[in-house]
């Protein structure tokens, strides 16, 4: 693991990048673009004594994709690949859903899983039978569904998707590795239903903007998180619309939400 070096409100730790192999390398995320990154990656990759020869993203958000410029200069040989989505074509060879990404006696099976970000991809390295998780399942805390591309819908049956594939580790985008990824992956899936009983219970109990019920939700929370907590509480109300459990009003500039159970 080589640290993306970008600690932050956002990012926990920093950018967890990741190289495997043995005589080829292949990278894992590429960081936000820190200049203090280039030199630890180039140093890890020096040690190594193989040569980097494929860059695999797995989403397009900043903190992931931000080093892919100076990563491509230090080694221009390589390849580089991503789910497609957003970025120009000419930077990334496209991965397709499913596919499987062979080198140096390592497969890794591109799982596409959206919800933190339309174009997500989870990597399995199926002879370790090890999954790089993304920003899907992070090492702490609990990830985010941001209003431009996230679905927590999505996010949900992602989840379901990882229930089904034999994970004895797991390596995030942020934060430690899991040790019991199924026991992680069923806390987050609990997580997400204990949110949305809170949410439905601040709909109970008067609560009508997303504010106040982040208020009502998140109660000993520092001020700088409610920004985050106001996008997961949007996506809930955004799920429950969608299953008609919940009916969103325009009034006075403001969206005000009512049940409909
Ligand atoms: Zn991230």
């Amino acid at each position: 693991m080589v640290p993306g070096q970008n600690p932050g409100l956002q990012t926990g730790p920093g950018t967890n990048t990741y190289l495997l192999g043995r005589e080829r390398l292949v990278l894992i995320d590429t960081g936000e673009g820190v200049p203090a990154y280039n030199a630890l990656l180039k140093e890890a990759v020096e040690a190594s004594k193989a040569r980097l020869s494929l860059i695999l993203v797995t989403h397009g958000h900043r903190d992931h994709i931000g080093g892919i410029r100076a990563v491509r200069r230090m080694y221009p040989d390589a390849i580089a690949r991503k789910f497609p989505g957003g970025e120009p074509p000419s930077t990334f060879q496209p991965i397709a859903a499913d596919e499987q990404i062979r080198l140096d006696g390592i497969t890794l099976k591109a799982i596409h899983t959206p919800g933190h970000a339309s174009d997500h991809l989870c990597f399995y390295w199926a002879e370790e039978r090890t999954l790089f998780s993304g920003d899907l399942i992070l090492g702490e805390g609990t990830a985010v569904m941001p209003r431009d591309g996230g679905s927590l819908t999505d996010y949900l049956a992602s989840l379901e998707r990882l229930r089904s594939l034999d994970i004895h580790r797991m390596y995030p985008g942020h934060g430690p590795a899991i040790q019991d990824p199924q026991a992680k992956i069923t806390e987050y899936i609990e997580h997400r239903r204990m949110r949305e009983r809170e949410v439905l219970d601040a709909l109970y109990a008067g609560a009508r903007t997303i504010p106040e019920m982040v208020a009502r939700i998140y109660t000993g929370v520092p001020k700088p998180f409610h920004r985050l907590a106001e996008e997961t509480v949007w996506n809930h109300l955004v799920k429950l619309e969608g299953e008609n459990r919940v009916r969103r009003i325009q009034a006075g500039g403001q969206e005000r939400y009512e049940l409909l159970e």
